[in-house]
Protein backbone atom coordinates (compact mmCIF):
# COMPACT_ATOMS: atom_id res chain seq x y z
CA UNK A 1 0.00 0.00 0.00
CA UNK A 2 2.68 2.61 0.83
CA UNK A 3 4.55 2.17 -2.16
CA UNK A 4 1.00 2.67 -4.43
CA UNK A 5 0.65 5.93 -1.89
CA UNK A 6 3.79 7.17 -3.78
CA UNK A 7 2.56 7.78 -6.87
CA UNK A 8 -1.35 8.62 -6.20
CA UNK A 9 -1.05 12.19 -5.86
CA UNK A 10 -3.71 12.59 -3.93
CA UNK A 11 -2.56 14.09 -0.37
CA UNK A 12 -1.68 11.41 2.06
CA UNK A 13 -2.44 13.03 5.36
CA UNK A 14 -2.32 16.50 7.84
CA UNK A 15 1.27 16.13 8.46
CA UNK A 16 2.13 16.05 4.29
CA UNK A 17 -0.33 19.07 4.00
CA UNK A 18 1.84 20.74 6.38
CA UNK A 19 4.92 20.13 4.14
CA UNK A 20 2.91 20.54 1.42
CA UNK A 21 1.62 24.39 2.42
CA UNK A 22 5.80 25.47 3.03
CA UNK A 23 6.63 24.35 -0.36
CA UNK A 24 4.14 26.58 -1.94
CA UNK A 25 5.34 29.10 -4.10
CA UNK A 26 3.87 32.46 -3.42
CA UNK A 27 4.10 34.67 -6.44
CA UNK A 28 3.75 33.66 -10.25
CA UNK A 29 7.35 34.29 -10.48
CA UNK A 30 8.46 31.89 -7.97
CA UNK A 31 5.72 29.08 -9.95
CA UNK A 32 7.80 26.66 -12.24
CA UNK A 33 6.54 25.63 -15.62
CA UNK A 34 3.00 26.41 -16.80
CA UNK A 35 4.63 28.93 -18.85
CA UNK A 36 2.07 29.73 -21.36
CA UNK A 37 -0.59 29.66 -18.43
CA UNK A 38 1.50 31.95 -15.98
CA UNK A 39 1.89 34.39 -18.90
CA UNK A 40 -2.14 34.71 -20.31
CA UNK A 41 -2.78 34.92 -16.29
CA UNK A 42 -0.18 37.48 -15.67
CA UNK A 43 -1.74 39.78 -18.32
CA UNK A 44 -5.43 38.93 -16.74
CA UNK A 45 -4.54 40.14 -13.42
CA UNK A 46 -2.86 43.31 -15.04
CA UNK A 47 -5.80 43.86 -16.90
CA UNK A 48 -8.59 43.24 -14.05
CA UNK A 49 -6.40 45.84 -11.93
CA UNK A 50 -6.49 48.54 -14.07
CA UNK A 51 -10.25 48.05 -14.53
CA UNK A 52 -10.40 47.53 -10.76
CA UNK A 53 -12.69 44.92 -11.55
CA UNK A 54 -13.03 41.32 -10.18
CA UNK A 55 -10.79 38.65 -12.42
CA UNK A 56 -12.61 37.21 -14.71
CA UNK A 57 -13.89 33.08 -13.14
CA UNK A 58 -10.69 30.78 -13.61
CA UNK A 59 -11.46 27.07 -14.85
CA UNK A 60 -8.11 25.32 -13.74
CA UNK A 61 -7.83 21.39 -15.13
CA UNK A 62 -5.58 18.84 -15.19
CA UNK A 63 -4.13 15.63 -12.78
CA UNK A 64 -3.77 16.11 -9.91
CA UNK A 65 -0.43 17.40 -7.83
CA UNK A 66 0.35 19.55 -10.76
CA UNK A 67 0.34 23.01 -9.06
CA UNK A 68 -3.85 23.83 -9.35
CA UNK A 69 -4.45 25.03 -5.60
CA UNK A 70 -1.14 26.65 -5.99
CA UNK A 71 -1.94 28.62 -8.54
CA UNK A 72 -5.35 29.43 -6.97
CA UNK A 73 -3.23 30.67 -4.37
CA UNK A 74 -0.89 32.94 -6.10
CA UNK A 75 -4.29 34.52 -8.01
CA UNK A 76 -5.44 35.53 -5.02
CA UNK A 77 -2.09 36.93 -3.63
CA UNK A 78 -1.68 39.27 -6.76
CA UNK A 79 -4.93 40.37 -6.87
CA UNK A 80 -4.28 41.26 -3.16
CA UNK A 81 -7.66 39.60 -2.02
CA UNK A 82 -8.39 37.04 0.42
CA UNK A 83 -9.08 33.24 -1.00
CA UNK A 84 -11.75 30.78 0.20
CA UNK A 85 -10.95 26.86 -0.12
CA UNK A 86 -13.65 24.03 -0.59
CA UNK A 87 -14.45 21.62 -2.79
CA UNK A 88 -17.06 20.13 -5.14
CA UNK A 89 -18.33 17.55 -2.41
CA UNK A 90 -18.42 19.41 0.57
CA UNK A 91 -21.18 21.69 -0.62
CA UNK A 92 -23.52 19.72 0.36
CA UNK A 93 -26.79 21.86 0.21
CA UNK A 94 -27.94 25.27 -1.44
CA UNK A 95 -27.73 26.94 1.51
CA UNK A 96 -24.03 25.96 2.19
CA UNK A 97 -23.10 27.68 -0.84
CA UNK A 98 -25.31 30.70 -0.38
CA UNK A 99 -23.38 30.86 2.84
CA UNK A 100 -19.88 30.76 1.47
CA UNK A 101 -21.03 33.29 -1.26
CA UNK A 102 -22.98 36.22 1.51
CA UNK A 103 -19.28 35.93 3.13
CA UNK A 104 -17.19 36.76 0.32
CA UNK A 105 -15.80 40.14 0.07
CA UNK A 106 -15.27 42.14 -2.80
CA UNK A 107 -12.51 40.85 -5.22
CA UNK A 108 -12.12 37.72 -3.21
CA UNK A 109 -11.56 34.32 -4.95
CA UNK A 110 -13.68 31.33 -3.81
CA UNK A 111 -11.67 28.30 -5.18
CA UNK A 112 -13.58 24.90 -5.86
CA UNK A 113 -11.98 21.97 -6.11
CA UNK A 114 -13.20 19.02 -7.73
CA UNK A 115 -16.06 20.95 -9.10
CA UNK A 116 -17.61 18.80 -11.67
CA UNK A 117 -18.92 16.91 -7.87
CA UNK A 118 -20.70 19.53 -7.28
CA UNK A 119 -24.50 18.54 -6.56
CA UNK A 120 -26.89 19.59 -9.59
CA UNK A 121 -29.12 22.09 -6.87
CA UNK A 122 -25.80 23.63 -5.52
CA UNK A 123 -24.39 24.47 -9.44
CA UNK A 124 -28.04 26.08 -10.02
CA UNK A 125 -27.73 28.14 -7.94
CA UNK A 126 -24.23 29.25 -8.79
CA UNK A 127 -25.20 29.97 -12.47
CA UNK A 128 -26.72 33.22 -11.48
CA UNK A 129 -23.96 34.14 -8.60
CA UNK A 130 -21.00 33.92 -11.76
CA UNK A 131 -22.84 35.95 -13.94
CA UNK A 132 -24.47 39.24 -12.36
CA UNK A 133 -23.53 38.78 -8.89
CA UNK A 134 -26.83 37.60 -7.48
CA UNK A 135 -28.61 35.18 -5.47
CA UNK A 136 -31.69 34.25 -5.69
CA UNK A 137 -33.11 32.51 -2.19
CA UNK A 138 -36.24 30.99 -1.63
CA UNK A 139 -37.45 31.94 2.12
CA UNK A 140 -40.45 29.87 3.65
CA UNK A 141 -41.96 26.56 2.48
CA UNK A 142 -45.23 25.85 0.98
CA UNK A 143 -47.90 28.65 -0.12
CA UNK A 144 -46.04 31.33 1.59
CA UNK A 145 -43.08 30.52 0.29
CA UNK A 146 -41.57 33.59 -1.86
CA UNK A 147 -37.66 33.71 -3.78
CA UNK A 148 -35.45 36.78 -2.60
CA UNK A 149 -32.44 37.81 -4.93
CA UNK A 150 -29.42 39.46 -2.82
CA UNK A 151 -26.54 40.95 -4.35
CA UNK A 152 -23.15 39.80 -3.77
CA UNK A 153 -19.90 41.42 -3.79
CA UNK A 154 -17.75 41.12 -6.62
CA UNK A 155 -16.13 37.99 -6.38
CA UNK A 156 -13.62 35.18 -8.46
CA UNK A 157 -14.53 31.88 -8.81
CA UNK A 158 -11.85 29.42 -9.11
CA UNK A 159 -12.86 25.94 -10.23
CA UNK A 160 -10.42 22.86 -10.14
CA UNK A 161 -11.07 19.41 -11.85
CA UNK A 162 -9.42 16.53 -13.01
CA UNK A 163 -12.26 16.36 -15.59
CA UNK A 164 -13.13 19.04 -17.52
CA UNK A 165 -15.24 16.78 -19.38
CA UNK A 166 -17.18 15.83 -16.81
CA UNK A 167 -18.46 19.57 -16.50
CA UNK A 168 -22.18 20.27 -17.79
CA UNK A 169 -22.34 23.24 -20.45
CA UNK A 170 -23.89 26.03 -18.44
CA UNK A 171 -21.27 25.90 -16.28
CA UNK A 172 -18.37 25.46 -18.62
CA UNK A 173 -19.26 28.16 -20.47
CA UNK A 174 -19.70 30.94 -17.26
CA UNK A 175 -15.66 30.47 -16.72
CA UNK A 176 -14.13 33.38 -18.63
CA UNK A 177 -10.27 31.94 -18.41
CA UNK A 178 -9.57 28.41 -19.01
CA UNK A 179 -6.76 26.94 -18.44
CA UNK A 180 -4.98 23.28 -18.85
CA UNK A 181 -2.27 22.15 -16.59
CA UNK A 182 0.49 19.84 -18.51
CA UNK A 183 2.63 17.84 -16.73
CA UNK A 184 6.00 18.91 -16.15
CA UNK A 185 9.15 18.00 -18.43
CA UNK A 186 12.39 16.62 -16.19
CA UNK A 187 14.33 19.95 -16.31
CA UNK A 188 11.37 22.02 -14.51
CA UNK A 189 11.08 19.09 -11.94
CA UNK A 190 14.78 19.61 -11.38
CA UNK A 191 13.92 22.88 -10.41
CA UNK A 192 11.70 22.07 -8.68
CA UNK A 193 13.77 19.40 -6.72
CA UNK A 194 16.03 21.98 -5.63
CA UNK A 195 13.61 24.58 -4.50
CA UNK A 196 11.91 22.33 -2.15
CA UNK A 197 15.17 21.25 -0.79
CA UNK A 198 16.22 24.79 -0.41
CA UNK A 199 13.21 25.49 1.93
CA UNK A 200 13.67 21.79 3.74
CA UNK A 201 17.36 23.17 4.34
CA UNK A 202 18.74 20.02 2.67
CA UNK A 203 21.84 19.58 0.66
CA UNK A 204 21.15 17.77 -3.22
CA UNK A 205 23.64 16.29 -5.90
CA UNK A 206 22.80 17.82 -8.97
CA UNK A 207 22.43 14.21 -10.31
CA UNK A 208 20.25 13.09 -7.04
CA UNK A 209 18.11 16.14 -8.29
CA UNK A 210 17.76 14.91 -11.97
CA UNK A 211 17.17 11.18 -11.08
CA UNK A 212 14.15 12.19 -8.49
CA UNK A 213 12.75 14.32 -11.11
CA UNK A 214 12.93 11.71 -13.89
CA UNK A 215 10.81 9.52 -12.02
CA UNK A 216 8.37 11.88 -10.77
CA UNK A 217 6.07 11.45 -13.39
CA UNK A 218 5.60 15.00 -14.42
CA UNK A 219 4.50 15.67 -11.16
CA UNK A 220 5.51 18.44 -8.83
CA UNK A 221 3.64 16.81 -5.89
CA UNK A 222 5.48 13.37 -5.95
CA UNK A 223 8.72 15.03 -7.04
CA UNK A 224 8.21 17.02 -2.94
CA UNK A 225 6.92 13.31 -1.39
CA UNK A 226 10.00 11.10 -3.01
CA UNK A 227 12.33 13.76 -1.83
CA UNK A 228 11.04 13.82 1.88
CA UNK A 229 11.61 9.90 1.75
CA UNK A 230 14.87 10.19 0.54
CA UNK A 231 16.13 13.10 2.94
CA UNK A 232 14.81 10.27 5.45
CA UNK A 233 17.67 7.69 3.91
CA UNK A 234 20.19 10.12 3.62
CA UNK A 235 19.53 11.21 7.17
CA UNK A 236 20.30 7.55 8.29
CA UNK A 237 22.69 5.86 5.78
CA UNK A 238 24.57 8.97 5.13
CA UNK A 239 25.48 12.88 6.36
CA UNK A 240 21.54 14.17 5.14
CA UNK A 241 23.33 14.90 2.31
CA UNK A 242 21.23 13.61 -0.72
CA UNK A 243 23.86 11.84 -2.94
CA UNK A 244 22.65 10.09 -6.09
CA UNK A 245 23.46 6.62 -4.54
CA UNK A 246 21.03 7.51 -1.51
CA UNK A 247 18.16 8.42 -4.61
CA UNK A 248 18.87 5.51 -5.80
CA UNK A 249 18.85 3.08 -2.73
CA UNK A 250 15.46 5.15 -1.73
CA UNK A 251 13.64 4.84 -5.14
CA UNK A 252 14.17 1.15 -5.00
CA UNK A 253 12.86 0.66 -2.16
CA UNK A 254 9.59 2.42 -2.71
CA UNK A 255 9.78 0.51 -5.92
CA UNK A 256 9.63 3.15 -8.37
CA UNK A 257 11.60 2.16 -11.43
CA UNK A 258 13.41 3.91 -13.79
CA UNK A 259 10.71 6.01 -15.42
CA UNK A 260 9.37 6.33 -12.46
CA UNK A 261 6.54 3.66 -12.94
CA UNK A 262 5.27 1.78 -9.74
CA UNK A 263 3.46 -1.33 -8.96
CA UNK A 264 0.09 -0.18 -10.35
CA UNK A 265 1.32 0.89 -13.75
CA UNK A 266 3.14 -2.32 -14.66
CA UNK A 267 0.03 -4.42 -13.35
CA UNK A 268 -1.84 -2.35 -15.70
CA UNK A 269 0.21 -2.64 -18.84
CA UNK A 270 1.13 -6.32 -17.75
CA UNK A 271 -2.81 -7.04 -17.84
CA UNK A 272 -3.31 -5.01 -21.18
CA UNK A 273 -0.71 -7.17 -23.02
CA UNK A 274 -1.31 -10.51 -21.50
CA UNK A 275 -4.37 -10.85 -20.67
CA UNK A 276 -5.91 -8.47 -23.54
CA UNK A 277 -3.50 -9.28 -26.70
CA UNK A 278 -2.56 -5.60 -26.00
CA UNK A 279 -5.69 -4.14 -26.55
CA UNK A 280 -8.02 -2.47 -26.77
CA UNK A 281 -9.61 -3.40 -23.78
CA UNK A 282 -12.55 -1.17 -22.00
CA UNK A 283 -11.17 0.86 -18.88
CA UNK A 284 -13.98 -0.37 -17.04
CA UNK A 285 -13.06 -4.19 -17.86
CA UNK A 286 -9.03 -3.13 -16.94
CA UNK A 287 -10.34 -1.86 -13.77
CA UNK A 288 -12.36 -4.46 -12.74
CA UNK A 289 -9.08 -6.92 -13.65
CA UNK A 290 -6.40 -4.99 -11.44
CA UNK A 291 -9.09 -4.26 -8.76
CA UNK A 292 -8.58 -0.24 -8.77
CA UNK A 293 -11.58 1.97 -9.60
CA UNK A 294 -11.78 3.69 -13.31
CA UNK A 295 -11.28 7.19 -11.85
CA UNK A 296 -7.74 6.72 -10.43
CA UNK A 297 -6.80 4.51 -13.88
CA UNK A 298 -8.05 7.74 -16.01
CA UNK A 299 -6.93 10.62 -13.24
CA UNK A 300 -4.05 9.21 -11.69
CA UNK A 301 -1.79 6.45 -14.01
CA UNK A 302 -3.05 6.81 -17.52
CA UNK A 303 -2.20 10.63 -17.96
CA UNK A 304 1.58 9.89 -17.19
CA UNK A 305 1.78 6.35 -19.60
CA UNK A 306 0.46 8.40 -22.10
CA UNK A 307 2.48 11.10 -22.21
CA UNK A 308 5.26 8.88 -22.15
CA UNK A 309 4.07 7.42 -24.96
CA UNK A 310 3.43 3.91 -23.57
CA UNK A 311 -0.52 3.60 -23.30
CA UNK A 312 -3.43 5.20 -26.24
CA UNK A 313 -6.64 6.04 -25.40
CA UNK A 314 -8.69 5.03 -28.18
CA UNK A 315 -12.62 4.74 -28.82
CA UNK A 316 -12.43 0.73 -28.48
CA UNK A 317 -10.37 0.78 -25.12
CA UNK A 318 -6.50 1.12 -24.33
CA UNK A 319 -4.15 -0.18 -26.23
CA UNK A 320 -0.27 -0.81 -24.86
CA UNK A 321 2.29 0.65 -27.17
CA UNK A 322 5.58 -0.78 -28.18
CA UNK A 323 7.44 0.98 -26.22
CA UNK A 324 5.51 -0.55 -22.94
CA UNK A 325 6.66 -3.74 -24.02
CA UNK A 326 10.03 -3.18 -23.97
CA UNK A 327 10.11 -1.52 -20.46
CA UNK A 328 8.67 -4.67 -19.48
CA UNK A 329 10.79 -7.20 -21.27
CA UNK A 330 7.82 -8.52 -22.64
CA UNK A 331 8.56 -9.97 -27.02
CA UNK A 332 6.01 -7.39 -29.18
CA UNK A 333 4.38 -9.47 -31.71
CA UNK A 334 2.90 -7.39 -35.03
CA UNK A 335 -0.35 -7.71 -35.26
P1 LIG B 1 -3.27 20.35 -7.29
O1 LIG B 1 -4.13 21.39 -6.64
O2 LIG B 1 -3.22 20.47 -8.78
O3 LIG B 1 -3.58 18.95 -6.86
P2 LIG B 1 -1.15 21.58 -5.68
O4 LIG B 1 -1.33 22.99 -6.07
O5 LIG B 1 -1.66 21.18 -4.35
O6 LIG B 1 -1.75 20.61 -6.82
O7 LIG B 1 0.42 21.27 -5.81
C1 LIG B 1 1.04 20.19 -5.13
C2 LIG B 1 2.42 20.57 -4.61
O8 LIG B 1 3.29 20.72 -5.72
C3 LIG B 1 2.46 21.89 -3.84
O9 LIG B 1 2.89 21.64 -2.53
C4 LIG B 1 3.51 22.73 -4.48
O10 LIG B 1 4.56 22.92 -3.55
C5 LIG B 1 4.05 21.90 -5.60
N1 LIG B 1 3.94 22.66 -6.87
C6 LIG B 1 2.90 22.60 -7.73
N2 LIG B 1 3.13 23.37 -8.80
C7 LIG B 1 4.34 23.94 -8.62
C8 LIG B 1 5.13 24.84 -9.41
N3 LIG B 1 4.70 25.28 -10.59
N4 LIG B 1 6.31 25.23 -8.92
C9 LIG B 1 6.74 24.76 -7.73
N5 LIG B 1 6.05 23.90 -6.95
C10 LIG B 1 4.87 23.49 -7.38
Amino acid sequence: MEDNRMINPELEDVEEERLENSLRPKTLNEYIGQDKVKESMKIYIEAAKKRGEPLDHVLLYGPPGLGKTTLSNIISNEMNSNIKITSGPAIEKPGDLAALLTNLSEFDVLFIDEIHRLHKTVEEILYPALEDYTLDIIIGKGPSARSIRLDLPKFTLIGATTKAGSLTTPLRDRFGIVNRLELYNPEQLELIVKRSSTILGVTIDNKASKEIARRSRGTPRIANRILKRVRDYASVLGDGTITLEIAKIALNKLEIDELGLDEIDRKMLETIILKYKGGPVGVETLAATIGEEVDTIEDVYEPYLMQIGFLSRTPRGRIAMIDSYKHLGIPYEQK
